[in-house]
């Protein structure tokens, strides 16, 4: 069938009694419940009336309008991103923050206090108790994780190489300073790399943090890849230092044995 939108005869076919094929019609209904969604949730954030999509015409322009409005945020990202300077020019810095190993970073405590509730304590508290006191200590953190937790801090973002790279020590960073933010920017980093070489070390730090999602997916993906993953070097050290979740990971195969076990039952009953 010669489709009126998408077919090499487009150009020619002029309405009404025209056909269109699957794709584009499932697209079209698709884009206007897509279009009519965000319709609905936007009253919420602008105070205005939701109004229907009126037709594919109608949605393409709704769709140049989210258009425009992606480039007015883009611009507002790029000018508040413009602080992470501030951290690498070292302008008018006024804290130290010392990591476990390596050299101390001069950061902001304006912009601390405002992303993380656990700075604005502990500054809030270094001002009582020490006012001449112009350092905080993460020691938990190498120079190169602080270094990254500060640029996410600043800019909202890191690098795909230092996300991947210190995604684990960001994670539990996150957790421990209660940044949300930086917690599901790692969620997402981490479970795109989740493989059956790092599920453990997922499983540790997602058990660290008591993050559920991630620990949930770990935990997925050892009980699908078990051969690789318990026959493993890496997994006697592991179920040395963490045998709560060595017991975790025996009681999910046995079920999954039995799950496969009674799934065979029922397909054999029957007969
Ligand atoms: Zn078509």
């Amino acid at each position: 069938m010669d489709c009126c939108i998408c077919g090499p005869m487009a150009s020619v076919y002029r309405p009404p009694r025209n056909t269109i094929c699957s794709s584009c019609y499932e697209g079209a209904k698709r884009m206007i419940i897509f279009l009519n969604e965000q319709e609905e949730n936007q009253p919420k954030l602008y105070g205005l009336k939701p109004t229907p999509s009126k037709g594919i015409a109608d949605a393409f322009t709704r769709i140049e309008e989210m258009e425009e409005r992606k480039e007015e945020m883009n611009e507002k990202l790029g000018f508040l991103e413009s602080l992470v300077v501030a951290l690498e020019d070292e302008i008018h810095t006024d804290i130290l923050i010392k990591p476990g190993t390596g050299p101390p970073i001069p950061a902001h405590r304006a912009l601390l206090a405002t992303r993380s509730e656990i700075f604005k304590n502990i500054l809030a508290s270094d001002e009582c108790k020490a006012p001449a006191e112009d350092s905080i200590s993460l020691p938990e953190l190498t120079h190169e994780e602080l270094k990254c937790l500060l640029e996410f801090l600043y800019s909202g973002s890191l690098p795909l190489e230092m996300a991947k790279q210190h995604s684990f020590a960001l994670l539990i960073a996150a957790d421990k300073y209660d940044i949300p933010f930086l917690k599901k920017f790692c969620e997402r980093q981490i479970s795109s790399s989740l493989d059956p070489s790092n599920a453990l070390q997922v499983l540790e730090v997602s058990d660290a943090c008591s993050n559920g999602i991630l620990r949930e997916q770990a935990m997925n993906s050892i009980v699908r890849h078990v051969d690789e993953v318990v026959f493993s070097s890496s997994y006697e050290e592991f179920a040395l230092k963490n045998a709560h979740l060595s017991v975790e990971i025996t009681r999910a195969l046995v079920m999954q044995m039995r799950d496969r076990r009674d799934g065979a039952t029922l397909c054999v009953e029957p007969s």
